[in-house]
């Protein structure tokens, strides 16, 4: 499997870095429900589902769940979709 770089745990304001097949940091893994765990786990599909939309749905609805957790209600979900654009494509 291709190796890419590590990357920020995308939790609230944590700045641990996480192994780039991983989707946070252990501690903050440990936080999410085991149903959402299997949804992250099962989308990535060991790589093959990277950056499809179920994929990113599965780690929004985690981090969302971890943000909520921790009371980081303001926090910004690097998973969450772009703000709704009037000039969207077709
Ligand atoms: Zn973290």
């Amino acid at each position: 499997m291709k190796q890419g770089p590590p990357h920020e745990c995308p939790v609230g304001d944590c700045q641990l870095q996480v192994a780039h097949h991983l989707l946070m940091c252990a501690s903050h893994w440990r936080m999410v429900p085991f149903s959402l765990r299997r949804a992250v786990d099962r989308t990535w599909n060991l790589g093959r589902g990277y950056a499809t939309p179920e994929h990113r749905e599965a780690c929004r609805n985690a981090v969302d769940h971890v943000n909520w957790a921790q009371g980081n209600t303001d926090a910004v979900n690097p998973f969450a979709d772009p703000a709704p654009s009037s000039e969207a494509a077709p």
